[in-house]
């Protein structure tokens, strides 16, 4: 009755954790947590199946070979975490075998190398796996991020403003009813700096213009995409024009007053930019604007500042 009931106590906190982990897909925590506890079980269980039944040490000692391998390929991630759990069902076990069953000790020997192959084994094997997967989970990060940057400013490019950007920041401001603020941002004179400088420098230009804009905006919370060539464009949740345009304000004279030093050449480069604004409020009264319009509507304000002398800042209110 009791073997019974342990083997049942074996298939059910198996089956739980199995079901749990298909019908909430888990995180790496929560899946070691439930390999976890699912292994104690089962270890505890199966210790006590080999305390009554002595005679069968043998058969024992593989199926604990076989719960070993699971161990150190099922707890993902803690390569530690798995060595300490099978050492210590190892230790116990031997202990047992010593203790409860009548065996000789050249049989104990055999199943002790067993039970140490099984543990090299598992562990050399578990040590690959965990290897293979950080290596792919960094690649992974690796080209989502060159998928969804600029390569020469590290900006996000104009993929990645049409198919995240804009929707989640068009569906933030609906959702709380607030202020969304672009501006469109473009280097004066910019094909002069190429053919004077050359392109490196061109180059250097763009990428100190685009360090300035990280700098001087909200971590994590602006976005910052390379629109075009040498046209840049912020997107500033929850921030009305006036905010717009005091932060285009500072860009602007603090990109004046650059001094833009080229590594290949040395030479000193001076630039200036024109920025444009448009601002919307979403509340309940202005939902059939999208980013699309206040882009476009930025746009038109850039090349405002750019006919009414460049190195300016022109703003507009949507609505
Ligand atoms: P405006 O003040 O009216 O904006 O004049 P502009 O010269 O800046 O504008 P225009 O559109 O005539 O020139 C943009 C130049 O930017 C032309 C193109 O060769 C250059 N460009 C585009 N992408 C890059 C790049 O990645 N690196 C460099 N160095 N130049 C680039
Ligand atoms: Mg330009
Ligand atoms: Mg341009």
């Amino acid at each position: 009755m009791t073997l019974f009931g342990t083997r049942i106590a074996v298939a059910v906190t198996a089956g739980t954790c199995a079901w749990f982990a298909y019908r909430h897909p888990l995180t790496v925590r929560a899946t070691r947590r439930a390999a976890t506890i699912a292994e104690i079980v089962a270890l505890t269980c199966f210790m006590v199946i080999a305390v009554h039944r002595p005679a069968e040490f043998h058969w024992h000692a593989m199926s604990l070979a076989i719960m070993l391998i699971v161990i150190y390929l099922y707890i993902p991630n803690r390569l530690t975490y798995a060595l300490i759990l099978a050492i210590c069902s190892t230790a116990t076990f031997l202990v047992l075998s010593w203790q409860a069953a009548n065996m000789l000790p050249a049989d104990i020997l055999t199943m002790s190398l067993l039970l140490i192959l099984a543990n090299t084994f598992g562990a050399v094997a578990a040590r690959r796996f965990n290897t293979v997967s950080r290596e792919e989970f960094r690649a992974q990060l690796v080209l989502k991020d060159a998928a969804d940057r600029d390569h020469l400013t590290g900006c996000f490019n104009r993929r990645y403003l049409h198919e995240h950007l804009m929707p989640t920041e068009l569906a933030r401001a609906q959702r709380l009813s607030q202020n969304l603020t672009v501006v469109l941002c473009d280097i004066d004179y910019f094909k002069r700096i190429n053919d004077t400088y050359g392109h490196a420098d061109g180059d250097a230009v763009l990428r100190a213009f685009a360090d300035l804009l990280k700098q001087m905006t909200r971590d994590q919370f602006d976005s910052i995409v390379r629109y075009g060539g040498e046209e840049f464009l912020l997107i500033l949740p929850s921030t009305d024009l006036d905010g717009g345009q005091h932060l285009s304000e500072r860009l602007r004279s603090a990109f004046a007053m650059m001094q833009i030093r080229s590594s290949e050449n040395g030479n000193v480069v001076r630039a200036t930019a024109s920025f444009g604004i448009s601002t919307a409020h979403f509340g309940q009264m202005a939902t059939s604007y999208t980013l699309h319009d206040l882009i476009s509507s930025a746009d038109k304000m850039m090349y405002e500042a750019k006919r009414n002398g460049r190195n300016r800042v022109e703003a507009f209110q949507l609505c």
